[in-house]
């Protein structure tokens, strides 16, 4: 017993001192450092509103057509795949996480999979995870509502499919979960059209990218979306139109817009958490990241 409250004691030593030099506030302590008279007099620098999740705006890059909006084209989406099972995944899931956040967002996030908290509140990134993203977003003058979130996969990938409300029961997607999901990321990607997409963590990097190259070699530089991540089709089809396993994929035409997106591999927050002293290079990721959507 003794031996226990020691270790906790320990423990708890240990993580005090953790945060008082790498802590949760990390960032914003880095971003008041570096803040530059316009940061401080503006907290959104990208001059992005708060409430435009709520406010359609036209496509008009002929994926949708006249009367469509991006914040209609997700709905129909979420429509469409809300009820998905054609992978496993789909049959033990509490919640299907399609994603969250503005429509019209320059940046979007790209994490792994949706874990315990994710599967049971049906938000993608809300865990401890997703609270330092949240901040990490903060620091560079963004929130959860001016950014897009979503995942590889949309429900949540389980060690034992049995026990969903079981805390620690969580791991990787297969590639087939991935491969399957897929067709939903490309539709959302191409409804959003964002600037930048900051993929997070090595499954989401390779997931995008197609590159086998490690996270810490591969972060922190700026790369052309691969138009082969895409499904290609020769003839018209329309993003709307019901489809499920048949999703037929996107004319060349849809797919000219898409080869503009940059992709910006960084660590995932999780990384972080387990990982403090990667705070530092993903620090000049976000730095990045502000630079590419200012300059744009
Ligand atoms: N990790 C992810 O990759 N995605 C989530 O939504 C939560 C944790």
């Amino acid at each position: 017993m003794k031996k226990e409250v020691r270790k906790v004691l320990g423990d708890t030593r240990r993580w005090v001192e953790q945060e008082k030099t790498w802590g949760g506030d990390y960032f914003a302590t880095q971003a008041a450092l570096e803040a530059s008279p316009r940061a401080s007099r503006d907290p959104l620098p990208m001059g992005e509103g708060k409430n435009l999740a709520v406010l359609p705006s036209p496509i008009g890059r002929g994926v949708g057509g006249e009367a469509s909006s991006k914040a209609a084209a997700l709905k129909a989406l979420y429509a469409i795949y809300n009820t998905c099972t054609r992978c496993p995944l789909g049959f033990s899931r509490l919640n299907f996480v399609f994603g969250v956040g503005n429509p019209d967002a320059r940046v979007m996030l790209i994490g792994e999979g949706p874990g315990y908290d994710e599967d049971h509140l049906g938000e993608p990134f809300i865990g401890r995870s997703g609270k330092l993203l949240d901040k990490m977003m903060e620091a560079i003058g963004l929130s959860r509502q001016t950014v897009y979130i979503a995942n590889i996969v949309k429900c949540h990938p389980m060690i034992n499919p049995q026990t969903p409300h079981e805390r620690g029961n969580d791991r990787p997607p297969t590639p087939e979960e991935s491969g399957t999901c897929s067709p939903i990321l490309q539709q959302q990607i191409a409804v959003i059209q964002p600037k930048v997409i900051l993929t997070l963590g090595s499954p989401s990097t390779k997931g995008i990218l197609g590159t086998t190259e490690g996270i810490s070699k591969i972060r922190g530089r700026l790369f052309p979306m691969p138009i082969q991540y895409f499904k290609v089709k020769e003839e018209g089809t329309d993003l709307f139109e019901k489809r499920e396993a048949d999703f037929a994929g996107f004319t060349r035409e849809q797919l000219a817009p898409l080869e503009q997106i940059l992709v910006l591999p960084t660590y995932h927050p999780a990384a972080l958490l387990r990982n403090p002293t990667l705070k530092k290079d993903a620090w000049e990721d976000l730095k990045l990241l502000r630079k590419t959507i200012e300059s744009n």
